[in-house]
């Protein structure tokens, strides 16, 4: 299994062909993104409303040229741009990172880059971090709110908002909201987590086998689901919080602690303030059914029922289609959709939906893998470093920052679990 994200659509507005222009597009190319360079502020307005880009990158080191500031509010006048990143390339050295830049001869050379965001009209917050890291071998911008910006634009492609007859202002409160509960202090648990699983959940639902199972209530229980399945993680697993005795384990009586808290603090934050509340439009049975498959969806991302899960949707899915193909009927569809519709097993997709994309890191490219599973060892290395310093049990004795082998935990890890 591979995932491949859409492409990205980058839009460059430089004045002037130089260096900088070129490494920006040398960069582009290298990650595979389509990229439009506009010279003029008209040009970029242009091309913007004609491919609505997911990122524009615009000069803004030499005022002489265009006024970067003023074309970043006529971008943000246009209704489309809302989920836009806009960010500028500036001379001042906020943050300074040394990137690779191409030479027209071919040459690699170290430059500097600066990135400061761009604050447009109408309270968008565009924003770079700052962090434009790895150019050498692809382009990476770190998003402040990757959560609300990604939620925003695969929520309004499912139709999220006109299904749940929500307006879109409530569904970024919400967004930012669940965002805010993410701790931005774990390395691995935190709201970029959370955009990862969005996306990959919003990826599973576009294959044509999950479309034939599922129905649109099932799609937004889904995304929703996935948004919110680890909000408010502590950064610690469910056996820590069991051993230190923690008022969460004894709240859930030591099971399925987080997964417990994670749904049930949605649905609080959700619903206790109206400007947040996406449900608020949708009528009782519609609002039950939606609250019992996210509630379901959540409560499966717990790995001690995993192979409890993966046995289920075998036996209940996969070997019965296996069979039907075996008989020569697999051209019988009555038969193919009767089994991927029952009520009980589209319940065990959605679950195989979130749990794959909750473990879905080794299906992404390489770079990311890598960083996604240096990221949950040190989250479980804190851990095992608390549980020494407490005296409480290690439970992931493997996680320990002096003896661990990465490459080793992610291979048993991936045979185990993910293939
Ligand atoms: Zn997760």
């Amino acid at each position: 299994m591979k995932l491949y994200e859409d492409q990205l659509q980058v839009l460059l507005v430089f004045a002037k062909d130089d260096a900088q222009s070129h490494s920006f597009c040398w960069a582009c190319e290298r990650a595979g993104f389509r990229c439009n360079v506009a010279r003029t502020p008209e040009a970029a307005l242009e091309s913007f409303q004609e491919k609505n880009h997911d990122l524009i990158i615009i000069d803004h080191r030499h005022s002489r040229y265009f006024d970067a500031e003023a074309l970043c509010r006529s971008i943000r006048s246009i209704s489309c741009s809302h989920n836009t990143v806009i960010v500028a390339v500036v001379k001042r050295f906020e943050w300074q990172g040394v990137y690779y830049a191409k030479k027209k001869n071919g040459d690699s050379v170290q430059q500097n880059v600066k990135m400061t965001p761009v604050i447009g009209q109408g309270g968008c917050v565009c924003v770079c971090d700052g962090q434009v890291s790895s150019w050498s071998s692809s382009l990476t911008v770190f998003i402040s709110r990757p959560l609300t910006y990604l939620g925003l634009k695969i929520f309004s492609r499912f139709g999220v908002c006109e299904f749940l007859s929500c307006p879109e202002a409530t569904l970024r409160s919400w967004l930012q909201i669940i965002e805010t509960n993410y701790h931005s202090s774990n390395s691995y648990h935190n709201s970029t987590h959370a955009a990862d699983v969005l996306h990959a959940t919003a990826y599973f639902l576009r294959k044509e086998r999950v479309k034939q199972s599922l129905d649109p209530i099932d799609e937004v229980a889904a995304l929703i689901a996935a948004a919110v399945h680890d909000v408010d993680h502590p950064g610690r697993t469910n056996s820590f919080l069991c051993n230190a005795g923690s008022e969460l384990a004894i709240l859930y009586n030591d099971t399925a602690v987080l997964e417990s808290h994670h749904a049930a603090l949605a649905f609080q934050i959700t619903t206790r303030d109206d400007k947040c509340n996406i449900f608020k439009n949708i009528e009782r049975n519609e609002y039950r059914t939606l609250r019992q498959a996210v509630i379901d969806m959540v409560l499966a991302t717990e790995m001690t029922k995993h192979f409890e899960h993966v046995n289920k949707f075998v036996n209940s899915i996969n070997k019965p289609l296996a069979t039907l193909e075996e008989n020569g009927d697999n051209g019988d569809e009555d038969s193919v959709k009767s089994i991927l519709t029952a009520p009980e097993n589209r319940i065990l997709v959605k679950r195989m939906l979130i749990k794959c994309a909750d473990i879905s890191n080794p299906c992404r490219p390489l770079e990311l893998c890598i960083e996604w599973a240096g990221r949950i060892s040190e989250e479980y290395f804190a851990q095992t470093d608390e549980e020494k310093q407490q005296g409480l049990p290690v439970v992931m004795p493997v996680f320990d920052r002096n003896t661990c082998s990465i490459p080793k935990s992610q291979i048993s890890f991936i045979d185990l679990l993910v293939t």
